[in-house]
């Protein structure tokens, strides 16, 4: 596995490659969420290409951009366990020399829920994956359904650019009890760890009320609302049952649908989603019972 950091050492090492190259973005201080797009890409593609950056242009003035959890040895370490070819890891001038000023704005499926929330957000996540698929051109890129709506909108902008290339969305994965791994949940202390959990189990309380005949797409936002409320801990942000490609919230759930929340847990803020799919629900995985951190590196589960 090789390391790089310069766009120009990137595109030496990526042109040597066999294709087709499989890329995984990522900010780094990677889980169990991470490796699974990597290990995804390993199985489906001759080359795999991992990016770890901290974009601060996807961070707004008042976001975590400087205390991110950041750990680059550990990071590789578990990247050469996964079996990943070639890691791009910049300094933010490499992908913002001085005078930068071109961004990539996706519209009405980056405004509603997190782009409503976070201003600004998607264009910074537009322009640095742009940037990441010129950079390595990859044939396939990974992300997680964790962070649906970011996945819309990158699906909207390689439609839209014309990227030649396929976008793989795969399950989230989560916690023993239901809790989607983050980066994020680092933040939490052990009593708000334990309040997390009502993230999962409110969607999973939405799910119950459409299985057993809600159809009402207001019902069952209230379904997560109250469920939510019940957790004093738990201040909501949003929450969604909407469309789950263009993000329009649904007045029945008569077809696929999004089924999505931004909660703050003390300081901490979290998101969580299920997808309704061809009548299949989408809900992600739990870690098998010994924890990745334990299994690879002998620490503590992160909590
Ligand atoms: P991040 O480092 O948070 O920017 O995430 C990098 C990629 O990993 C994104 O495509 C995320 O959607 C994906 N990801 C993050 N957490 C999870 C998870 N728990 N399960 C699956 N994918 C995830």
């Amino acid at each position: 596995m090789k390391l790089v950091h310069t766009l120009t050492d990137l595109r030496s090492t990526t042109s040597a490659l066999p294709r087709p190259l499989g890329l995984v973005p990522t900010m780094g201080f990677l889980h169990e969420g991470h490796i699974t797009l990597v290990r995804r890409a390993r199985a489906e593609c001759a080359s795999v290409g991992v990016s770890i950056f901290v974009n601060p242009a996807q961070f707004g003035p008042n976001e975590d951009l400087s205390r991110y959890p950041r750990d680059l040895d550990r990071d590789l370490g578990l990247l050469e366990l996964a079996g990943a070819d070639v890691v791009w890891a910049p300094e933010p001038a490499e992908v913002y020399p001085p005078g930068y000023q071109t961004y990539v704005t996706v519209e009405e499926v980056a405004l509603p829920l997190e782009g409503a929330v976070r201003p600004g957000h998607f264009r910074g996540v537009a322009t640095v994956v742009a940037k990441l698929f010129n950079a390595f051109t990859p044939q396939r890129a990974y992300f997680g359904q964790k962070d649906a709506q970011q996945a819309a909108v990158i699906r909207r902008m390689a439609l839209d650019l014309n990227f030649p290339l396929e976008i793989v969305v795969c399950p989230t994965v989560r916690e023993r009890d239901g809790l989607a791994m983050s980066s994020r949940n680092t933040y939490l202390a052990p009593e708000e760890r334990r309040a997390a959990i009502v993230l999962y189990r409110s969607l999973s309380a939405a799910q119950a009320a459409f299985r057993a005949g809600e159809r009402g797409a207001e019902e069952l936002r209230s379904a997560m609302r109250n469920y939510l409320a019940a957790e004093p801990r738990a201040q909501t942000e949003y929450v969604s049952v909407a469309d789950p490609d263009t993000l329009a919230e649904l007045e029945r759930v008569d077809r696929d649908a999004l089924f999505s929340m931004a909660v703050r847990i003390g300081q901490t803020r979290l998101i969580d989603n299920f997808v309704l799919r061809d009548g299949v629900w989408e809900t992600g995985s739990l870690i098998p019972s010994i924890p990745f951190s334990q299994r690879t590196l002998g620490e503590g589960e992160g909590g």
